[in-house]
């Protein structure tokens, strides 16, 4: 059984690994099994050998489509709801009327992001950080293709807002606002077997890329560094993440995820003072670029960006009017 997708990860609770044609090769999703039916987190990107390992997981697990109870999303990101619809519409298919469960912010990204083409200027916003229109145009390219394994999308979705418990399985969770990888990212926690579904908050072996984009919510670093505090006082036993191992070490790998934006920073101040002022450049100096896909790139501004904007909120760095040119104070 070792090439099952399937692992039993907690009572009742299956991890299912979902690939991705990205770098980062594979989500996790999690079928909780209830009395009135299966709750699925997440759920991959629409390509064939996506389907095909849900088909896996549903003929190991004996689930029909008529089993599953509602879809929650942690946030939707492409590999987190591209298969939304399509579980959406087989579980119609057999009759019966799942709701998409997300939190009203992602609700309002998906509008932004997945609909039919960005309602921004994203080519403008990655060119006034730098980038030349050759790439950010490539960059815009490679989105629009992403956003094709995202259909079908949901007929329905379903708002449901922090601080409100959900049931999901025979589980009851509470819901915890998780702001920084994407604004209105949920975690789900059940105090009672101390167990976190834990989205991409906090991952094992790589850190969640915190962005500063276009359409986002302002300061996403700083709201993800006052998050993690908030949260790492929980008593979590096991987290379930959405992409890599499993945390078992819950403040242990918090305590890591803070140091390394920490040093981040530190080095983002390097870069400006090495001469460096726009983030494009500044990526550079700070990341492995040599070797970069578009798509990296694309993370490595944001990313970036998303730094200099913490320093310069804590007026460590001053920012030209209107322009992203960035200087030491
Ligand atoms: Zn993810």
């Amino acid at each position: 059984m070792t090439d099952s997708p399937v692992t039993l990860v907690a009572d009742d609770i299956y991890q299912v690994k979902i690939p991705l044609p990205f770098a980062l090769n594979s989500v996790n999703v999690y079928l909780l099994r209830g009395d009135v039916g299966w709750t699925i987190v997440d759920t991959g990107i629409n390509t064939q050998i996506a389907r095909d390992t849900w088909q896996i997981a549903f003929d190991e697990l004996k689930i029909t489509p008529h089993d599953i109870e509602q879809i929650v999303l942690t946030h939707v990101h492409p590999d987190h709801f591209g298969l939304a619809g399509w579980l959406q519409s087989l579980a119609k298919e057999a009759g019966r009327d799942v709701p998409i469960v997300l939190s009203p912010r992602e609700e309002q990204a998906v509008q932004e992001i997945w609909l039919e083409k960005l309602v921004v200027d994203f080519v403008g916003w990655l060119t006034a950080s730098g980038m030349t229109v050759a790439m950010a145009e490539e960059v815009s390219d490679s989105m629009t293709h992403t956003r094709a394994m995202t259909r079908p999308h949901p007929t329905a979705l379903t708002q449901h807002k922090a601080g409100q418990p959900i049931r999901m399985g025979n589980r009851t969770f509470q819901t915890i606002h998780a702001p920084g990888h994407s604004d209105g990212q949920l975690i789900f926690y059940d105090e009672a077997d101390k167990l976190l579904l834990s989205g991409d908050h906090v991952l094992m072996k790589i850190t969640p890329n915190i962005g500063l984009w276009v359409m986002s919510d302002p300061n996403p670093l700083g709201l993800f560094l006052d998050s993690l505090k908030t949260v790492r006082d929980l008593d979590v036993r096991l987290a379930l993440p959405g992409h890599k191992w499993l945390i078992e070490d819950w403040q242990g790998r918090i305590d890591e995820i803070i140091h390394h934006h920490d040093l981040r920073l530190n080095h983002t101040l390097e870069a400006i003072e090495a001469g460096n002022h726009i983030p494009y450049d500044i990526a550079e100096h700070i990341f492995p670029t040599e070797r970069f896909t578009v798509h990296e790139w694309r993370f490595a501004v944001a990313e970036t960006f998303a730094h200099l904007d913490y320093l310069r909120r804590r007026g460590k760095i001053t920012q030209a009017d209107g322009k992203r040119h960035f200087s030491l104070a």
